[in-house]
């Protein structure tokens, strides 16, 4: 029988619940249990793949091609599974799932209403993750707080799902804040208190509670919970801000929050060894190297927009020992770009969409060609860089992406064939992870030391086949392709210290234990002298 552990949150909305739940998660695995993680969002939205990264964030992609949203990131490095679509659902997709079948008169008459058809779609969501994974243990989380209006069909659903499965496979776990009032110099629990009692009225009585503060709180503050909240003082545990991410799992190890579930799920416990992320901890608080690398995008003011990047060059810290500093740069705003990139050691360009903010970005890739510092260019940042060099060095005048230009002279960024621009938004995408088949000779080469790699890819353009002749006699090398030989997955500079443009998107695949080789190899070329 599949476990559910469910995760809501209470007072605040952005409090890391998805890190704590996949915090939870790694520990569990690491009890020999097989985890995967969901989550349940209440926005209407049938994926995030149209929303504005300022509004939510980046969109992950995850390896079967779902668009999803930023939190299956954190569970996928956290635990180090592969989700899929099922990891990722929206009451927009539980609507239009439920408005299909009344459409097609499969619910033979009958109204159509929130309970139970809502739900019940909402718990056949629950079944079908256990159902295609086999997990021994599922954890869902809840997105937004409980005592919204749009969360209130899942917090029904998962309320029910108790008395069909049963008592000992179900957990709740309820996240809040305890918020410190600087004037009074006190934390405070009475925000908490009422949120358990929201979540009471709804008809769920928290198994545990997980109190998110700003520094490690005193268990006077905890005794006041459990009175107060009506929860066990064993089932209250803290989680205090961290410098290193993934110090939380250390934390919550400590407290012995999975050997709390477990038991309530009647499962075995067995003395875990955490020393893998001890010991990555350490290191990194040792550590006084750093290296500064300049993010040059469109979404600067919203660090979550890049999340997986920065993720992913910290992996690659981890592994070289260094800290990695980000300089945030607004393409729109680089006028100065001498003493504005004067100090980084590498540019990163990530992906993205649109027009705005483009010429910039080109500046800052032909500044990282001209001086020789590491750069890097992440899809829409590849394709920008064939754009720069068509325009600087092939002297191909107006060079574009028809993308941002339709009409140029040279689009040597066109839609990919076989895909319309007119097509709706949504979903439209070539996306998921395929295979790139890397040339021998290459500095990508020479960085994965294999032929063929799977990466995970979000993109409607590409580089224009009927330029790549053009390309040829050039000092940019296509390094590598897809499996029909004809779309160009990287691009790299001859006689540059690291140039580098890849068409997939490398930081979904980065783990803080496993970093991706393009990672470690930017970085690595950093710390070589010039
Ligand atoms: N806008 C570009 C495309 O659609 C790049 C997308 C991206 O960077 N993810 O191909």
């Amino acid at each position: 029988m599949t476990k559910y552990l469910f995760v809501t949150g209470g007072v605040v909305s952005g409090i890391g619940k998805g890190i704590s739940a996949a915090a939870i998660g790694q520990l569990l695995k690491k009890h020999g249990y097989k985890v995967t993680m969901q989550k349940l969002d209440p926005y209407i939205n049938v994926d995030p793949g149209t929303m504005s990264p300022f509004q939510h964030g980046e969109v992950f992609v995850t390896h079967d091609g779902k668009e999803t949203d930023l939190d299956l990131g954190h569970y996928e490095r956290f635990i180090d599974e592969y989700l899929t679509k099922d990891s990722s659902v929206t009451s927009g997709q539980i609507y239009e799932e439920v408005i299909n079948k009344e459409r097609k008169g499969d619910y033979l008459g009958h109204t159509v209403q929130v309970i139970p058809h809502i739900t019940d779609m909402i718990k056949e969501k629950l079944h079908k993750i256990a159902k295609h994974t086999q997990a021994d243990i599922v954890i869902t989380e809840i997105g937004g707080t409980v005592g919204d209006i749009e969360s209130l069909p899942f917090i029904e659903a998962i309320r029910q799902f108790r008395r069909d499965i049963g008592y000992h496979n179900t957990y709740y776990l309820h996240t809040t804040l305890i918020p410190y009032i600087h004037a009074s110099g006190e934390y405070k629990t009475k925000p908490t208190q009422h949120s358990l009692k929201e979540l009471r009225s709804l008809g769920i009585h928290a198994d545990g509670v997980l109190l998110r503060s700003d520094a490690p709180l005193e268990d006077a503050i905890k005794d006041k919970v459990a009175l107060l909240g009506d929860i066990n003082k064993e089932a209250v545990f803290t989680s205090h801000d961290v410098d290193i991410l993934y110090e939380v799992i250390l934390n919550y190890n400590k407290q012995g929050i999975t050997e709390h579930i477990l038991k309530h799920f009647e499962l075995t416990t067995k003395a875990i060894n955490v020393s893998d992320w001890q010991s990555l901890i350490t290191k990194m608080r040792e550590t006084k190297q750093s290296l500064n690398i300049a993010m040059v995008g469109k979404y600067v003011g919203l660090h979550d927009a890049y999340f997986s990047i920065i993720e992913a060059l910290e992996h690659a810290g981890y592994h070289h020992h260094t800290h990695v500093e980000i300089t945030w740069i607004d393409a729109e705003d680089l006028n100065h770009i001498e003493t504005q990139l004067k100090d980084v050691d590498g540019i990163l360009i990530p992906g993205g969409f649109g027009v705005r903010a483009t010429e910039g970005k080109i500046k800052a890739i032909r500044y990282a060609r001209e001086n020789n510092i590491p750069f890097l260019g992440i899809c829409f940042g590849m394709q920008l860089a064939v754009v720069e060099y068509a325009r600087n060095v092939l002297n191909l005048e107006g060079a574009h992406s028809t993308e941002l230009h339709p009409k140029t002279s040279h689009p040597v960024i066109d839609i990919q064939r076989g895909r319309q621009s007119d097509e709706d938004l949504g979903g439209t995408l070539r996306l998921g992870a395929s295979i790139s088949l890397i040339k021998n000779n290459t500095k990508l080469f020479e960085i994965y030391q294999k032929e063929s790699i799977e990466e995970r890819h979000r993109h409607r353009y590409e580089v224009n086949p009927a330029y790549h002749d053009i390309f040829k006699d050039s000092e940019m090398t296509f390094s590598a392709f897809d499996q029909t030989n004809t779309l160009v997955e990287a691009i790299e500079i001859k006689n540059h210290p690291f140039f580098i443009g890849v068409q997939y998107h490398p930081e979904f695949l980065s783990r803080p234990l496993k970093p991706r080789p393009l990672f470690e190899a930017f970085l690595k070329s950093m710390m070589t002298p010039r």
